[in-house]
């Protein structure tokens, strides 16, 4: 198959039997460290894939947008009427509507366009599909039209169009991310006050690379789970008087925890220990010291699977295969109860590992998973 530019410009050209004006792209990403923080006002360290969203646009008269995407038959169409009234556009052509929507709320002329859309960000992993379409089409809209929206206005308002437009309520790691990471850099998010800064994470210069294993678990009760989380981490803030638990330092961490039941106990501590290993990591990589974060992501994986209970047999299955395999480090990386595993892994020993991988799938009877040895990648960006 192949890359996800050269299926959109075909898939514009097979849609509208024209050229498109130019491919707008936009990368999934993987949360390195830092898992239920967000939304503690927390810390998350995620970096930009080399899989991406590709926009393959052109301007069209009139308030009118066309969208086609590999995913679906036909292209859908939407105009002006449609798109301010949320609710009205609904699947998939929402994530771009919803784009066009949360533009007009701010007050820019959008031009109308056609979009073809193809991507290798595999759609539902938790490698983001979802920021990466928002994002390509944002950027591909922006350049079009002339928009006066600098890169670091743009994740706020692909945000607002997934949580206010599609009404998915996600915070704004993944925008971020997909928007903003660069090349060889994490980038190191305060979810409290919205600043970001870029740690040097150069697996390449260090012999290293980042083993991506989506472990295709269905998702199990993620929604109402994740809910459980969050509604027990805002509690225990309430009942230790605290804003937000990142304001629970780790040398008071003893002493909240004798306040709390034996379950909110856990879950703190793993909030409140995770924010200490992002801020650990971030020193590590700091220093050139990569491949001393290994413990540090396993040590945030067994914090998920004992302390906030968020991971699932595949996902347990995939980092002890991995680290018996010889990885440096491996955590599950998102929300939990499925999605992705990364591991930190010598580049030639990446096929290895992931052999292992797979074959400790297959003995436990899991369907086989994907994997994809990674190394971080540029943010959403023109390609032509
Ligand atoms: P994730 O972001 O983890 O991949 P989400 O459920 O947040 O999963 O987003 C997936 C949804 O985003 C898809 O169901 C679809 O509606 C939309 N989407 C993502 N990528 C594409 C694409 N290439 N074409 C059409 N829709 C897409
Ligand atoms: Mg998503």
């Amino acid at each position: 198959m192949t890359d996800a530019a050269a299926r959109a410009t075909a898939g514009f050209r097979s849609a509208y039997g024209a050229e498109p004006a130019g491919r707008w792209a936009a990368p999934g990403r993987v949360n390195l460290i830092g898992e239920h923080t967000d939304y503690n006002d927390g810390f998350v360290l995620p970096f930009a894939l080399p899989l991406r969203t590709v926009a393959a646009t052109a301007p069209q008269q009139g308030e009118r947008w066309t969208v086609r995407s590999e995913l679906s038959d036909a292209p859908v169409e939407f105009g002006a009427a449609e798109v301010d009234e949320p609710g009205r556009v609904t699947g998939w052509v929402a994530y771009v509507a919803g784009v066009v929507w949360a533009l007009r709320e701010a007050g820019h002329a959008v031009p109308g366009a056609r979009i073809a859309i193809a991507s290798d960000v595999p759609v539902g992993s938790g490698l983001s599909s979802s920021a990466a379409i928002e994002a390509a089409v944002l950027a591909a809209l922006v350049d079009l039209g002339g928009l006066d929206l600098p890169t670091e206005r743009q994740p706020r308002l692909a945000q607002r169009a997934e949580n206010s437009y599609v009404g998915a309520p996600t915070g704004i790691m993944d925008q971020s991310a997909v928007i903003r990471c660069r090349e060889g850099h994490a980038l190191f998010l305060d979810c409290r006050d919205e600043s970001v800064e870029h740690i040097p994470f150069d697996l390449d210069a260090a012999g290293l690379a980042v083993l991506v294993v989506d472990s295709r678990a269905p998702h199990r009760h993620a929604d109402g789970e994740y809910a459980a989380r969050r509604t027990s981490c805002e509690r225990a803030a309430e009942r230790l008087g605290v804003p937000a638990l990142r304001d629970v330092a780790v040398a008071d961490l003893d002493d909240a925890l004798g306040r709390l039941d034996d379950e909110t106990r856990r879950r703190v501590r793993h909030v409140v220990t995770e924010d200490q290993r992002v801020l650990d990591t971030v020193a590590l990589l700091r220093a050139s010291r990569v491949r001393e974060i290994g413990p540090l992501l396993t040590a945030s994986h067994v914090s998920m699977r004992d302390d906030f209970e968020i991971t699932v047999p595949e996902i347990d299955t995939a980092v002890e295969a991995a680290l018996a395999a010889g990885a440096l480090g491996a955590r599950m990386t998102g929300g939990g109860f499925g999605g992705c595993v990364l591991a930190l892994v010598e580049a030639d020993r990446a096929s290895a590992v992931a052999e292992v991988v797979t074959q400790a799938y297959a003995e436990k009877g899991f369907a086989a998973p994907a994997t994809v040895p990674v190394l971080p990648a540029p943010g959403a960006t023109r390609l032509d």
